[in-house]
């Protein structure tokens, strides 16, 4: 029974929905359950707001979960819960160039922050005001990060703006895949690429057999990055690990980091093919988008292995 002792958040996640769990001996099953109901309450909450079409509001969720009142601050950390005699009062740092309201409620990154948060409240008991906040799951001994409470609560940002349901249904209605489709959907939702590729490739495992990644322009150089939220690898393995062979093992992708000097003087093909290596077995996709520089989005993919999942 270590584990038991080892993954508080586990605990308390049985101990919120215990009604609505098996009564087994089965821990490790029921674990997994309890985390299948966590995730499951952004799906209702939406439902108990009345959302039936995209772009979902994270902040009407909010208060079914008690948050009351929202504070903009201009310096700290993105996010704060502070729970109180209502419930919770959140407090957000503002994005630098908003100032007005309708212009902060609508911005991605907020959306995203809010949605985060909404999570956290599931790890408060909110039988009580104020509100009273379990143990902190950010427990040393989790074995990998997919037991933090953090990312849980990532997870379900992404369950609440991105609902499963709705994201297969965008996916089959529509005969064209890859980018045209992601940028319609990330439009639809209002949700940053960050969220949308995610879901894309992990959670739906819709690009399995995908790299995704972006080139940013900066004054004259391209920089592809290796960093881990910059590259999106498919091809997950049954235990859930992220497998980067696209990168690392085929020969498509000339090295992980590369940089492009005289950027300026160059064309996209040229800059492509720097990264790409043209071939039969993959197709590769390019997409002008714009985060805090010129940025281009490219999607490699074998050549037949997109969506068959859900196309058939
Ligand atoms: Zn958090």
């Amino acid at each position: 029974m270590k584990d038991r002792f080892s993954f508080p958040l586990y605990s308390w996640m049985i101990e919120q929905f215990k009604g609505d769990l098996p009564c087994t001996d089965d821990y490790e099953g029921l674990k997994q359950k309890a985390r299948e109901m966590f995730l499951l309450q952004a799906f209702l909450l939406l439902r108990k707001t009345g959302q039936r079409r995209p772009p979902f509001d994270p902040f009407a969720t909010g208060e079914q979960r008690r948050i009351h009142r929202i504070t903009w601050v201009d310096s700290g950390d993105e996010a704060s819960l502070v729970p109180d005699l209502e419930g919770f009062h959140l407090i957000l740092r503002r994005p630098e160039n908003i100032s007005s309201e309708a212009e902060l409620l609508k911005d991605v990154r907020v959306r995203s922050t809010v949605a985060h948060e909404v999570g956290h409240t599931f790890f408060f008991d909110i039988s009580h005001f104020p509100p009273k906040q379990g143990p902190r799951f950010e427990h040393a001994l989790a074995s990998n990060v997919r037991e933090k409470e953090e990312w849980w609560c990532f997870d379900f940002a992404r369950k609440l703006l991105l609902p499963d349901r709705w994201i297969k249904k965008s996916v089959i209605s529509h005969n064209f895949s890859g980018l045209e489709l992601a940028s319609k959907i990330r439009r639809e939702y209002n949700v940053s690429w960050d969220i949308l590729l995610r879901k894309l490739v992990y959670d739906l495992e819709m690009w399995a057999t995908s790299t995704v990644f972006r080139l940013d322009f900066e004054d004259s150089q391209v920089i592809l990055r290796n960093e881990y939220k910059d590259i999106w690898k498919g091809a997950r393995t049954r235990i859930g690990r992220a497998r980067p062979w696209l990168l690392e093992n085929a020969d498509f992708i000339n090295g992980c980091v590369g940089r492009i000097e005289n950027a300026r003087n160059k064309s996209t093909e040229e800059i492509v093919a720097r990264f790409v290596n043209p071939s039969e077995k993959y197709v590769a996709e390019f997409l002008p988008i714009y985060r805090d520089r010129p940025t281009l989005l490219c999607l490699v993919r074998e050549s037949d292995g997109i969506l068959d999942k859900y196309l058939t």
